[in-house]
């Protein structure tokens, strides 16, 4: 199955070999256990100003911008954009609601896939929609020696945000790798799209509550259902690219 995803990936991107030196992982729902704290936070604030949500939107919206998500409810509910003051307030009241609730909790299994990485010589580093500072700024501690802030691309690097490809290609950038030369590790569907459209073999971890398909229809190339089952297998994975003569 690895082998014919690893071929798979090479005939749609054109590429001769797969030789990773990185990982971008993707933070919420990856790195982070704060998914439903985000969806809960986002869909209380929706209701409070009275725009049209349920929760499970805000795992398919996951990776967006904030304000491209205040948009996207504010034409779904009113037919027009939000204003800047509009988006200003509400981004607010959604990152208040979401410090109340998150607890911070590591994603199980997260610590051995990056143990795993950097037992096979490869460079780790974030690439998140986020610009929730309170995670952000704990990642160099819950995951010491494995992310730095100048190897980060967050919300305040970029200018649009999964599903575009920039957040992935800036990664590349800041890692120094080529794309056939990096994995993308993501849980939503618009990180697995801008990972994809970046040309980057990207590995989806299902840990919240949409179907496996929507994520497989987003093109992942791999599809695991957390990131502990990634981690058993992440031996196997280098392995197979070893084989397939890269
Ligand atoms: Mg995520």
């Amino acid at each position: 199955m690895i082998q014919e995803a690893i071929n798979r990936y090479l005939l749609k991107t054109k590429q001769n070999c797969l030789s990773p030196k990185a990982v971008l992982f993707d933070m919420d729902g990856v790195l982070y256990d704060s998914m439903r704290f985000h969806a809960r936070a986002w869909h209380e604030t929706a209701m409070n100003h009275h725009l049209q949500a349920v929760e499970e939107d805000f795992y398919m919206y996951e990776g967006r911008t904030g304000d491209s998500t205040i948009n996207e409810l504010y034409q779904r509910t009113f037919q027009r954009d939000a204003t800047e003051k509009e988006k200003k307030e509400i981004y607010e009241e959604k990152a208040t609601f979401f410090n109340r609730y998150n607890d911070g909790k590591a994603m199980t299994g997260a610590a051995d896939v990056l143990a795993a990485v950097k037992n096979a010589g490869l460079q780790t580093l974030v690439v998140t929609g986020s610009g929730q500072h309170s995670l952000i700024n704990k990642l160099e501690h819950t995951y010491p020696g494995y992310f730095t802030r100048e190897k980060m691309v967050t919300a305040f690097d970029v200018k649009y945000g999964k599903p575009h490809p920039e957040p992935y290609l800036m990664g590349l950038e800041k890692a120094g790798v080529k794309a056939n030369e990096a994995f993308v590790v993501e849980n939503a569907p618009m990180g697995v799209e801008a990972g994809v459209a970046a040309g980057i073999f990207t590995i989806a971890v299902n840990t919240g509550p949409l179907p496996d398909k929507v994520l497989l229809d987003a093109g992942a190339d791999l599809l695991y259902p957390d990131m502990t089952s990634l981690a058993k297998d992440w031996n196997n994975i280098m392995e197979c690219i070893k084989k397939s003569g890269n």
